[in-house]
């Protein structure tokens, strides 16, 4: 009897150990993993580079509070910045802490200006950016919220891909547009460049902010160190995680100097965001995928694993409904049910997670070799032919 509280449907395999790709289970089997912590271990299980790095900060020192000046940190946001649209950051431990604390960037930046009552947040129903009170009313969705009462308020919602009904949603009292670049539970839906661009034309004209969720598609994982560098705008707030930490849990928020003005001393902390420990994993993790030629690495594997993918699709119809998303944030959209088909996949020692609408999310680690991509095209093409004789 697990003594776990029941509010995950967890499957019943354990893990020893891993390395790179690949997860091996007590019972002694090796499985392809593709799901990796849920685009989490960004380089992979075990990583020599990060291995180094923990041990070598795990024996000077693990945490210090906020109230002193933690180097390491000092480091990392000054990466972050450098390489992207921000000026400034703030660590938070988690996704969900993440864009939680980009709302309140938000709304505190119009308070500053005189316009506290500009506190609303748009976002699309049924999107995903955590599981806190407020981020679940951000959601919009009925299932994350049932029971959770009283309403958080403060989020209003549109339709995904309706582009009237978001400007009519817009008041005088929203502040921000919130969105995933691509949205990741929701079905790894991409909001191509054109309208990622309008967003950002639409949120100057009513002199509102554009937050982009980045936690699941940013860190490298769309072949850009954010996914929507390719419609270069410039997005006001930046909640990250995921990926950034490897595995370590690690959030942050990016922000421009405008909205920064907003968060001065004390207006937002965290006991254990930025800790030394977290921060040296995090800049361990920078090391690799800003080396020269790793982001173009995932792009060049990345569009032949949807080409190949793509090629399924063309092989069986029946079963494979649509190829969906970039990089390596991958959705495979299928006619067949979902849970089965997981399940076959995991018979056949691949593992894949569940998104909305009926696809299968594909997430490699972005140092996977294009050997273990033809591994897992091999074994999709074996559960789809199985699919196809039913
Ligand atoms: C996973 C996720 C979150 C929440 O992250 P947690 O670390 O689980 O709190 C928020 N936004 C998006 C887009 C995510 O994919």
């Amino acid at each position: 009897m697990s003594a776990l509280a029941n509010n995950y449907n967890r499957r019943k395999i354990s893990f020893k150990n891993g390395k790179g790709s690949f997860l091996y289970s007590t019972s002694g089997k090796k499985y392809l993993d593709f799901v990796q912590g849920i685009a989490v271990n960004s380089l992979g299980h075990a990583n020599p580079h990060l291995i180094k790095a923990i041990i070598k900060q795990s024996k000077k020192l693990w945490h210090v509070s906020n109230a002193f000046i933690i180097p390491e940190g000092e480091k990392l946001a000054q990466r972050l910045t450098k390489k992207t649209f921000a000026d400034y950051v703030i660590f938070q431990n988690s996704g969900a802490e993440a864009t939680e604390a980009a709302i309140k960037v938000a709304r505190r930046y119009f308070y500053t200006i005189g316009k506290p009552k500009k506190n609303r947040i748009l976002c699309v129903k049924n999107s995903f950016h955590g599981r806190t009170l407020a981020t679940i009313y951000a959601s919009g969705s009925k299932k994350m919220t049932e029971g959770f009462g009283p309403k958080v308020d403060g989020f209003d919602h549109f339709e995904f891909g309706n582009h009237e009904a978001l400007k009519k949603s817009i008041t005088n009292k929203t502040a921000a547009i919130m969105v995933e670049t691509v949205m990741g539970e929701g079905g790894i839906k991409v909001i191509p460049d054109w309208c990622l661009k309008g967003l950002r034309k639409i949120c100057d004209k009513k002199k509102i902010l554009l937050i982009l969720d980045e936690v699941q598609c940013g860190i490298g994982r769309s072949g850009n160190f954010f996914a929507f560098e390719s419609s270069k705008i410039k997005p006001d707030i930046v909640p990250i995680a995921k990926g950034i930490g490897g595995g370590f849990p690690l959030g942050a928020v990016l922000m421009n100097k405008r909205v920064a003005s907003g968060m001065t001393a004390g207006t937002h902390g965290s006991t254990f965001g930025g800790n030394p420990l977290a921060m040296s994993v995090g800049n361990a993790v920078l090391d690799q995928i800003f080396e020269k030629g790793f982001l173009n690495n995932v792009k060049k594997l990345s569009k032949y694993f949807h080409i190949e993918l793509n090629k399924l699709k063309k092989e069986f119809p029946k079963v494979i409904k649509e190829i969906r998303g970039v990089g390596l944030l991958i959705g495979l959209q299928l006619h067949y049910d979902q849970t089965k088909f997981i399940q076959k996949l995991i018979d056949n020692n691949l593992l894949t997670i569940r998104a909305g609408e009926n696809v299968i999310r594909i997430l490699p680690p972005l140092n996977v070799k294009k050997q273990e991509i033809d591994l897992a095209i091999k074994i999709i093409k074996k559960v789809c032919l199985n699919c196809n004789s039913k």
